[in-house]
C-alpha cells in the first residue's frame, strides 16, 4: 500500500466521522480543516503525578479552538436550513470561530460580546473575518440571552452551544482519542463553561463504548474558575469574576446535560483558584512546551490538584483538553508569579558581551 501525501490531508470532522454524524448528501460541508489535532505525551506532568499523561492540543484547530469541531457541523446545518445570518454569544473563541465558518460559506455572523472582557486576539479574529461584531455593556450571560431572543424573533441561526448540532461536532474529539489510545483513558479532564465540551466528550466517548471501540468510560473532570463556579455551588454566579475569560460564565447552557454526564461516569466538578490557573499555564509552557490561554490551564490545575488529593494514581491514563491556543491572550505570559513585568534583556550587537550575558565561556580546543 502506498500512502500519498494527498491522502494524508485531514478532511475536517464532517467528512473523516460522516458516518456517525446525522449529516446528509444534502448537507454542503463547511470545513476549515478542523479537528485531527494532536495527542501530545506529556512527560514533565507524568513525572509530577505518576500518572500517564496526554494532551489534546485544541489549540491546533483553524481559528485556534476547539469550538471549530462544533461549528463546521453548526454553519454546515445552518447552511442546509437556508441561513443566511448567524448569532451567537461569545466569551471570544465561539466568535472567532463563528466568524471564519460563516465568511467561508458566504453567510453573515453577527456577534455578542460582553464588552471589554475577550482577549484582543479573539476581538481580532472576529473582525478580521467580517463579523457584525457588537460590544454589548453586560456580561456574558446577558449576551446569550439576547442571542436567544433574536434566534426567537428574527431570521438568524443561532449558532450557540444550545444548538444541538454544536456538541455533536464536539464530541468527534473523544474519537480522535480512541483512535490514538486503543481505549478511553482512565480520566478526561476538561475546562468547564458552558459545559457544552464536557457533555461532548462524555457523549463521544458513551457511543464509542456502545460500538465496542473501548472497554469503558473514562472519568469525567471538569473544572471552573472559583470566582465563576456555578455547578461546583449549585447556584447561578450574579457575577462571575476570573482571569479565565473564556470560563466566565455565570449560568451555564449545559447545566442538565453535564450533571447527567457526571452521573453516568462518576465523574467530578471542582474548582481552582486564579493563581492555580497561571501556576499551571506556567508549568505547561515552561516544562511541557504547550501554550495555551488560561482558561485551557485548568485542565492541567485540575490534574494536580486530583492527583495531589491522591484520587488520581500512579500509572492511570489521563487524557487533557486544553482548548485554546496561548496566541489569543499571550499577555499572561509576560508577567511573573508575583505579578512583575517580564521584560527581555537588550543587549549590543556584540558576539563578546552577548556569550557573557548567556554565561557561555569559549570552548578550548
Ligand atoms: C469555550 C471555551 C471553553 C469552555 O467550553 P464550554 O463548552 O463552554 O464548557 C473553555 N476554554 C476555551 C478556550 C473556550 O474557548
Amino acid at each position: 500500500m502506498s500512502t500519498t501525501r494527498a491522502s494524508r490531508q485531514w478532511r475536517g470532522v464532517l467528512h473523516e466521522y460522516a458516518d456517525r454524524l446525522n449529516i446528509s448528501e444534502a448537507t454542503p460541508i463547511v470545513t476549515l480543516g478542523e479537528g485531527g489535532t494532536p495527542l501530545i505525551p506529556a512527560p514533565a506532568l507524568s513525572a509530577r503525578t505518576g500518572a500517564q499523561v496526554y494532551v489534546k492540543f485544541e489549540g491546533m484547530n483553524p481559528t485556534g479552538s476547539f469550538k471549530d469541531r462544533g461549528m463546521t457541523m453548526a454553519i454546515s446545518k445552518a447552511v442546509e436550513h437556508g441561513a443566511k445570518a448567524v448569532i451567537c454569544a461569545s466569551t471570544g473563541n465561539t466568535s472567532a470561530s463563528a466568524a471564519a465558518y460563516a465568511t467561508h460559506a458566504g453567510i453573515t455572523a453577527a456577534v455578542l460580546v460582553p464588552e471589554g472582557k475577550i482577549a484582543l486576539g479573539k476581538l481580532s479574529q472576529a473582525i478580521a473575518h467580517n463579523a457584525e461584531l457588537l460590544q454589548v455593556r453586560g456580561n456574558f450571560d446577558d449576551c446569550l440571552d439576547i442571542a436567544r431572543d433574536l434566534a426567537e424573533n428574527y431570521p438568524v441561526h443561532l449558532v450557540n452551544s444550545v444548538n444541538p448540532d454544536r456538541i455533536e461536532g464536539q464530541k468527534t474529539a473523544a474519537f480522535e482519542v480512541v483512535e490514538v489510545l486503543g481505549d478511553a483513558p482512565d480520566f478526561h479532564i476538561v475546562p468547564v463553561g458552558n459545559a457544552g465540551n464536557y457533555t461532548a466528550y462524555s457523549r463521544g466517548y458513551s457511543e464509542e463504548l456502545v460500538r465496542g471501540e473501548t472497554t469503558k468510560l473514562p472519568r469525567m473532570f471538569g473544572f471552573q474558575a472559583s470566582g465563576s463556579a456555578p455547578i461546583v455551588r449549585g447556584e447561578i454566579v450574579r457575577n462571575p469574576e476570573t482571569i479565565a475569560s473564556a470560563i466566565r460564565i455565570g449560568n451555564p447552557a449545559s447545566w442538565e446535560l453535564a450533571l447527567a454526564a457526571r452521573e453516568a461516569s462518576d465523574g467530578y466538578f471542582g474548582a481552582i483558584d486564579d493563581d492555580k490557573i497561571l501556576e499551571a499555564y506556567r508549568i505547561l509552557s515552561a516544562e511541557v512546551g504547550i501554550f495555551v490561554e488560561p482558561a485551557s490551564a485548568i485542565s492541567v490545575a485540575g490534574l494536580l490538584e486530583r492527583a495531589d488529593a491522591g484520587v488520581i494514581g500512579k500509572g492511570a491514563v489521563v487524557v487533557l483538553t486544553v482548548t485554546g491556543h496561548g496566541l489569543k491572550d499571550p499577555q499572561w505570559a509576560l508577567k511573573t508569579a508575583d505579578g512583575s513585568d517580564v521584560t527581555p534583556t537588550s543587549v549590543a550587537v556584540d558576539t563578546d558581551e552577548i556569550a557573557g550575558v548567556l554565561g557561555l565561556s569559549k570552548a578550548s580546543s
